[in-house]
């Protein structure tokens, strides 16, 4: 299993939540997390009655629960209403360059990057802001990038009824660039193709769309 992580493989597109994933509330989460940074700084040797350190450990356990893996919660999955398509636009609608920010489910550091997300409508629109907000959703858990890339492209075609969405991922690992290979250079790029995106030439559009550059000054 430590190779697996070592090595950066994920091993569904589900994200591996135990059954009693959400026994406890948010703010037993948060005390029980506050006592485990604790734990943890205290071992490291950390003097906590340190003024800028003793309150460290709650604003750990609280940017955990409440942002970092706040997407682990399917109640806050958000509503991703969609409307009809009455100007009968046919063609696929692109949103890219949306932020990712994420987290490793192998080291828990920072995934920071971009996700381009297209889909051709079927007789329903969905609003530009659903888009990012589904993306953050899914960023904000422990994650592997191709998993992240899965799930933005189902929960998509499960709010618009079809199977026509893509979705690609540019992203640095801290876990690669800050520490053991120290690749600072790198990025990983994961695709996510479905339906007609799986057609050579309709990929190649949502490629092309992707590269167009969007200056505002
Ligand atoms: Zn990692």
């Amino acid at each position: 299993m430590d190779e697996i992580g070592e090595n950066h493989i994920g091993t569904s597109a589900e994200t591996p939540l135990r059954k009693d994933a959400f026994k406890l509330s948010d703010a037993e989460k948060i005390e029980k997390i506050e006592k485990n940074v604790y734990e943890i700084m205290q071992t490291l040797g950390l003097d906590l009655t340190d003024d800028s350190l003793k309150g460290t450990p709650k604003r750990v356990a609280k940017a955990y629960v409440n942002e970092i893996f706040g997407g682990l919660n399917p109640a806050k999955m958000p509503k991703a209403s969609t409307f009809d398509n009455n100007y009968k636009y046919g063609e696929m609608l692109v949103e890219k360059n949306i932020i990712v920010y994420s987290t490793c489910e192998h080291h828990l550091l920072p995934i920071i990057g971009r996700a381009h997300v297209a889909y051709i409508s079927n007789g329903k629109v969905i609003g530009l802001s659903k888009m990012n907000r589904i993306v953050e959703h899914f960023a904000k858990r422990p994650q592997v990038q191709e998993r992240l890339t899965m799930q933005v492209v189902q929960a998509m075609q499960k709010a618009l009824g079809t199977e026509d969405v893509a979705c690609v991922i540019d992203a640095k690992h801290l876990c690669v660039n800050s520490r053991g290979i120290k690749d600072i250079e790198s990025s990983t790029v994961t695709a996510e193709f479905g339906g007609k995106f799986k057609d050579k030439e309709t990929k190649r559009e949502f490629l092309d769309y992707i590269k167009l550059e969007t200056p505002f000054n």
